[in-house]
C-alpha cells in the first residue's frame, strides 16, 4: 500500500477544522452530533483524509454509542491499531493505514455473534460512498 505523507499545514488546509482536529489531532467529536452514527445507507465508507476504503455498511450496527460503529474494518489491511495510554485509559486506538489519520478505537463489548469487537469511529472521520441503488 502506497502510504500517503502530508505535513501538518497541508493537512490544515485540506481538512475542515472538525475533522483535523479528529484525523490529525486525535479529537472524538460529541455523540449522537456526526453524521453517520445513526444512518442505515449502504454503502463503503472511505477515510475522510485520504480516501481509502475503511468500512461497509454490512458491519455496522446500532451500538447506542452515538459514534458509527462497526464489527470489522472492510480489508484488515485498511487500518492500524496503536496503545492509546491518554486520558487516564488503556484504550486501542483505530488509524488509516494508508494516512495515519485517527479514526476512533476499538473496544470488545461489540456484538459476540459478529466477532466480539466494536470499532468506535468518528463520522467526521468518514466519508460514505453508496452504493449504486
Ligand atoms: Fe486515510
Amino acid at each position: 500500500m502506497q502510504k500517503i505523507e502530508k505535513t501538518d499545514a497541508e493537512w490544515r488546509s485540506e481538512l475542515t477544522p472538525e475533522q483535523y482536529a479528529v484525523l490529525r489531532r486525535q479529537a472524538t467529536e460529541a455523540p449522537f452530533t456526526g453524521s453517520y452514527a445513526l444512518t442505515k445507507d449502504a454503502g463503503t465508507f472511505k477515510c475522510a483524509g485520504c480516501g481509502a476504503e475503511l468500512f461497509s455498511s454490512d458491519t455496522k450496527f446500532d451500538s447506542g454509542s452515538g459514534w458509527p460503529s462497526f464489527t470489522e474494518p472492510a480489508i484488515a489491511e485498511a487500518v492500524e491499531l496503536r496503545e492509546d495510554r491518554s486520558h487516564g485509559m488503556v484504550r486501542t486506538e483505530v488509524a488509516c493505514a494508508r494516512c495515519g489519520g485517527h479514526l476512533g478505537h476499538v473496544f470488545d463489548d461489540g456484538p459476540r455473534d459478529a466477532g466480539g469487537l466494536r470499532y468506535c469511529i468518528n463520522s467526521c472521520a468518514l466519508d460514505l460512498e453508496p452504493d449504486e441503488a
